[in-house]
């Protein structure tokens, strides 16, 4: 059966070491701290530590990203130590590795003038750089070498190593191993697992740069994308195409998302965004697990960016720490008035435009909203506009800030994701481990990670927030003044929410257990 062992099947037992270690090799665009942008860079910041803790060799390999900002110098504990040349786009493009070695993992950067410019992973305030696909073809190509030329530690990784491929920046290195190195006895033994973080996102590029992907021309056909319905009706038809994404779908062994939910969501019309025919069709190797979070660095009882440390025994500091908040951004100081947060990319996903024309409703209730978030530049500019109208009750914080996104989890009552579709999603979790309760839009790993308050369950049932559905403003206002007035009026039942919600496990251990048993499928089936 394809049911996966958890944390319960081995007795819970402390910090189990894992029954066969293997070489695992990731390959993604952000690596938390050094590089994030969302979920993926904190998912490739953890479970590899967690994964080397477990008695696994592990390695990490993404762009060595310099923005000329002091975020920078996270990078200067890598040193140089080595470079290749990698043959696509027309010539020979060298790249040099930097290599750290910290907490159990080797993080290898690979370096390259075009990863060195201002702005985030992938773009900048005019848009998405037009050159992702190179960036991301030398990327993928240095991967596949470090784990032959490394000698990290005094040994390379060698050719029976796992590669992990993170979303479609990463999506070249099954169809090279099976292109470029099997054909000439490489890598015969190695295997990939395709986690897909987010599906809306695939490098898809017009046909004529499949010549540039350093793939022989026999394999076209693996990544060849003939548009399908739904991205006609999105005006999205640019004619003949390439699909790095779908190449991974069909080349790589297993198959993983962050969620269960969104393991089946993909494989349906609505959410699989053109891939969900061939998604459907490689169900047998299809998984979904939850993503873990940090509970170091997410942790309301050591959080190094809050006002006052607290925990579930002693709930007293979070007050505290919605107070800071309130004065931090100039509200009125009311620890009684239920403070609603959002965090999150300002991206039609994440169901801003929801947020937008709920707004003035909730605004005429007894509450205060802060939204932190960068992306889209027309709500950037709706949040300025909104701060400005309801000057008591409204922030709007545009940018990208980790402590205060520390801050705004530890200080609100409420977290709102309206979000359209969510892979897994980690603010809530993060939330519910600072006593802090979402309400959701019930999809994806929201869905399966926030389990709905049922007041008239014996003892407030198992209940850790709300979830609503449809995604209509109606129904996401339904569920916060549901949320509002149980703050308000049934204190008891409030503080059964922050409880369970803090003692949920949300930790790595049961999701590395699971993803092991993942890898050990890879090895056992045939390719
Ligand atoms: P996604 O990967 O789709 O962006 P997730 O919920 O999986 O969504 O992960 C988002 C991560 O990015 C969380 O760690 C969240 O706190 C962080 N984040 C998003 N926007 C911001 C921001 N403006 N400032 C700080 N952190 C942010």
């Amino acid at each position: 059966s394809d049911r996966i062992e958890t944390a319960e099947d081995v007795g819970g037992r402390e910090k189990p070491k894992a029954k066969v270690t293997r070489s695992i090799v990731f390959v993604t665009a952000e690596a938390a701290p050094y590089s994030k942008t969302g979920g993926l860079g904190d998912v490739c910041g953890s479970l590899p530590v967690v994964l080397a803790g477990r008695g696994h060799r592990v390695m990490v390999v993404s762009p060595r990203y310099l923005t000329g900002s002091p975020a920078d110098k996270k990078f200067s504990g890598a040193i140089d130590v080595g470079h290749t040349n990698v043959i696509c786009f027309g010539g020979e493009q060298e790249v040099a590795f930097f290599h750290e070695y910290r907490e159990g993992v080797d993080w290898v950067f690979v370096d390259h003038p075009s990863f060195h410019r201002p702005g985030n992973p992938y773009g900048d305030s005019f848009g998405a750089f037009g050159d992702n696909q190179f960036r991301f073809t030398l990327l993928s190509h240095a991967a596949c070498e470090a784990p032959l030329v490394l000698p990290l530690g005094g040994y390379t990784y060698g050719q029976n190593c796992l590669f992990l491929v993170n979303d479609w920046h990463a999506g070249l290195v099954p169809l090279l191993l099976a292109a470029k190195y099997r054909p000439h006895g490489v890598y015969t033994d190695a295997r990939s697992v395709l986690i897909i973080h987010n599906l809306a996102h695939q490098g898809v590029e017009s046909a004529v740069t499949y010549k540039n992907l350093g793939l022989p021309a026999e394999w076209y056909g693996a990544l060849e994308w003939v548009f399908p319905e739904w991205a006609r009706a999105h005006a999205l038809d640019r004619g003949e195409a390439v699909n790095i994404l779908k190449g991974a779908v069909v080349t790589t062994d297993r198959i993983l998302t962050v969620s269960e939910g969104y393991a089946w969501e993909i494989t349906t019309v609505e959410g699989g965004y053109g891939l969900n025919g061939l998604l459907s069709s490689r169900k047998s190797v299809l998984n979904g697990i939850t993503n873990g979070i940090d509970v170091v660095e997410w942790d309301p009882s050591s959080d190094k960016h809050i006002a006052s440390h607290y925990s579930a025994n002693d709930l007293s500091g979070k007050v505290e720490c919605k107070i800071a908040l309130q004065k931090e951004l100039g509200l009125p100081i009311r620890p009684d008035c239920p403070l609603i947060g959002f965090i999150g990319r300002l991206d039609y996903q994440k169901g801003i435009d929801l947020i937008q024309s709920g707004i003035p409703e909730l605004m005429s209730e007894d509450v205060q909203f802060v939204m932190l978030g960068s992306g889209d530049v027309q709500c950037q500019d709706w949040m300025r506009l909104a701060e400005a109208t309801y000057k008591d009750k409204f922030r709007g914080w545009v940018g990208f800030n980790v402590p205060v996104s520390h801050r705004i989890t530890a200080g609100c009552d409420i977290l709102l994701m309206p979000s359209r579709f969510e892979p897994c999603g980690l603010n809530q979790l993060y939330a519910m481990r600072y006593g802090t309760i979402p309400v959701v839009h019930s999809t994806g790993g929201l869905r399966d990670t926030v389990v709905n308050f049922n007041p008239y369950a014996e003892g407030g049932g198992e209940g850790t927030g709300w979830t609503f559905s449809p995604l209509t403003k109606e129904s996401m206002l339904a569920a916060l003044r549901l949320a509002i007035r149980t703050y308000k009026e049934y204190k008891p039942s409030w503080d059964g929410l922050m409880k369970r919600g803090m003692g949920k496990d949300f930790t790595w251990e049961s999701a590395a257990i699971q993803y092991e048993q993942v890898f050990e499928w890879a090895f056992i089936d045939p390719p």
